[in-house]
């Protein structure tokens, strides 16, 4: 019998059906020439505020700009705090470092997203902002979060990097904070091919400020008010963002549909592993499929062996990491997150991969924990 082989993710198999259209798509942005700013990038930006119902939305070059533009429009800088998750990518982070002021965690809950009885422990008097991630592509608990950011007149900025579609109480993602900021890399549900970002907000003001942000500060073809940064969302880009953001939902309810036969064909083994869920009032994109479990790192290697690929997001949380000593986190400060960064294994979850291939999987980690007698 031929050994199976089953990628992590194979974006291939995503652009296969698509090819004409995205060659139709790019093809016409060559023959115009107008790559930077140019038609398909506002056009972009006014489809994805409609299906985000926001009101504006900017493109940017990544996620990572998307959210350091977030900070820097509010005036983010030296002597102010932002709160953020510690098992998140390491952008949500960095911006926070980037813009000058010092990135500050609350741990998460057993849903992988941040605590909001834990955010209230760390809000002090230079607190500005919060970064919740909606990590996996579940949306973090936004009500409790916005009711103590009301109380205390924060910013709230929702790293939806790996989220884009997912809901909350029937709204969006990156309709719920006063800023969303999207990835549009080429490995999150909604892909280019290579970098992007998109910035939303329902704030004039901020959009009028994103717009100048990511075009050297310019507010017209030659005059600005205040310096900016080169990171625009290219034409070529934007043209393939098109032709895909008309597949976005159906990708997202497949991705839904094997998250569901993961949790059928697993649900005896609930004593061994956790498996993600939805709440009632959320809509997740699964972005990622994480389970936790023990003996993960064995996993791992049984998986492959079988032919299945797995990835871990992510084995280092960011306060353990050495860009972050010089804030002076140890191990134990975030227990819960560190508990999973030991636990957790991202299976693959991608719109493309057969019945066929869920099945298989689940098969091998049972038989994988039928002889492991697990000493737990
Ligand atoms: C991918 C990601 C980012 C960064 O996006 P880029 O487009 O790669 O810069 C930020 N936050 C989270 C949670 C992400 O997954």
């Amino acid at each position: 019998m031929k050994k199976r082989s089953i990628p992590y993710v194979v974006i291939a198999k995503q652009h296969r059906p698509l090819k004409r259209k995205l060659l139709r798509a790019i093809t016409r942005v060559m023959e115009r020439g107008d790559f930077v700013l140019g038609k398909e990038v506002e056009e972009c930006e006014k489809k994805v505020a409609a299906y985000c119902k926001v009101k504006f939305a900017v493109g940017v070059n990544s996620g990572t700009d998307a959210l350091f533009f977030a900070l820097k429009a509010h005036g983010i800088g030296a002597g102010d705090e932002v709160i953020t998750a510690p098992n998140s990518f390491l952008s949500s982070a960095s911006v926070i470092a980037a813009a000058g002021a010092k990135p500050v965690f609350a741990d998460v809950g057993e849903d992988m997203n941040i605590d909001p009885e834990k955010i209230k422990s760390v809000i002090t008097s230079r607190t500005k902002a919060i970064i919740p991630v909606h990590l996996t592509g579940k949306p973090a608990d936004m009500n409790p979060i916005l009711a103590i950011a009301r109380e205390k007149g924060l910013y709230v900025i929702e790293d939806a990097a790996q989220a884009m579609g997912a809901e909350y109480h029937k709204k969006k993602v990156g309709s719920l904070g006063h800023v969303g900021c999207f990835s549009l890399h080429p490995l999150k549900t909604f892909n280019a091919c290579g970098d992007g970002g998109l910035i939303t907000t329902n704030d004039k003001r901020l959009y009028q400020r994103f717009l100048q942000l990511r075009n050297i500060g310019l507010k017209n073809r030659d005059e600005a008010d205040q310096w900016g940064y080169n990171s625009r969302l290219d034409t070529i880009q934007a043209a393939i963002l098109l032709v895909k953001l008309a597949y976005l939902e159906k990708w997202i309810e497949k991705r839904r549909k094997n998250a569901a036969l993961y949790n059928v064909l697993l649900k005896d083994m609930s004593s061994i592993i956790r498996l993600p869920h939805d709440n009632p009032e959320e809509k997740s994109v699964y972005h990622t499929f994480i389970i936790q479990t023990p003996l993960r790192d064995k996993l791992q290697k049984a998986l492959l062996k079988a032919g299945v690929e797995t990835k871990i997001h992510y084995p280092i949380p960011i306060h353990l990491q050495k860009a972050a000593a010089y804030l002076g986190y140890k191990k134990g400060d975030f227990p819960e997150c560190e508990r999973q960064a030991q636990m957790i294994l991202s299976l693959p979850i991608y719109p493309e991969l057969t019945k066929s291939d869920i099945r298989f999987t689940a098969s091998t980690i049972k038989t994988f924990y039928a002889h492991s007698s697990l000493s737990l």
